[in-house]
């Protein structure tokens, strides 16, 4: 499990609750799920590994803190500390994803910025971590064939846009069809629900989803987890309880468990009313996770 106490960054007043970071470590070290010993803390992702995904004037318009065509999509200011956030999560879920061929499971308390394209910013992702982690695995000659399963109730555009005709990675994106990004990016396959869809359907979506995930059979699956399908997010239109948000997350992590392919799991979105509810669905999908994992086949690294 990977965390760093500067996931944290200052972005003024806003609906993203940056302090959830520290706040579901906090929840998982309180309930015993783990140690705080345990868990892993990243160095900022080094710009090699960014290029894997990202454009060097993209890089170089965030080293400079420069607002610019393709820096203004943000919806989060522009600071260094920020950046630096992005990078250290960029770097978070490629360790988490090592640590996933070796252990089969890795957890990054952070990540899923699935909206940050190769040559742009958007919401409020600067840098794609699901992407550079692939990427830099796939150089390293760990893994060729790898899926993003994005559970976000948000498009994964970024995740797309970087992966578009590349056979070697299978993007799935369940998300609200009239919801944020518009226009959406084509995944390699996109499951687009009505507002309100609740649990049962959602469920029966999932599930037929997944099939082509399984089918396509990748060495390692990156979850982003996002809370905002759940009922009282602010920015998301679904109906999912916490009962329907777990079970999402047995879907994929006990489905990758059963098969033994490695799983990553990475935070994405979360606004509920009350910031408690955010924490307790990221946590719950930790502890679904940890419990999946050791009944996983050990790959070596
Ligand atoms: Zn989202």
């Amino acid at each position: 499990m990977v965390h760093s106490t500067s996931y944290f960054c200052d972005i003024g007043p806003h609906v993203f609750p940056v302090e959830k970071f520290a706040l579901v470590r906090a929840h998982l070290v309180n309930a015993r799920e783990i140690e705080a010993g345990d868990l892993v803390t990243p160095a900022a992702a080094p710009r090699e590994d960014l290029l894997r995904a990202h454009t060097p004037e993209y890089l170089d318009d965030l080293d400079a803190l420069r607002w610019t065509h393709r820096t203004r999509m943000s919806e989060l200011p522009l600071t260094a500390e920020i950046v630096r956030a992005y990078r250290l999560a960029a770097a978070g879920t490629t360790l988490a994803a090592r640590g996933a061929l070796e252990r089969g499971c890795g957890i990054n308390l952070g990540g899923g910025f699935h909206h940050a394209a190769a040559d742009h910013a958007e919401g409020f992702c600067y840098l794609n971590d699901l992407a550079v982690a692939v990427r830099v695995l796939q150089h390293e000659g760990r893994i060729r064939r790898a899926a993003v399963v994005d559970l976000d109730v948000h498009q994964g555009n970024g995740t797309a846009l970087i992966f578009s005709g590349d056979p070697s990675v299978f993007t799935l994106s369940v998300h609200q069809e009239m919801n944020y990004p518009v226009p959406k990016a084509q995944s390699t396959l996109d499951i687009g629900l009505d507002d309100r869809t609740g649990d049962a359907e959602y469920l029966r979506r999932l599930d037929a989803a997944l099939e082509a995930v399984w089918s396509f059979a990748p060495e390692i699956v990156l979850y982003q987890a996002g809370a905002d399908p759940y009922v009282e997010d602010q920015l998301g239109g679904l109906a999912l309880t916490l009962a329907g948000l777990e079970a999402r997350d047995r879907r994929v992590l006990d489905g990758c468990a059963r098969r033994g392919i490695p799983a990553v799991v990475t935070l994405g979105g979360g606004y509920a009313r009350r910031v408690e509810d955010t924490v307790a669905i990221h946590a719950a999908t930790c502890r679904v996770a940890l419990a999946a994992a050791p009944a996983r086949t050990r790959r070596p690294a």
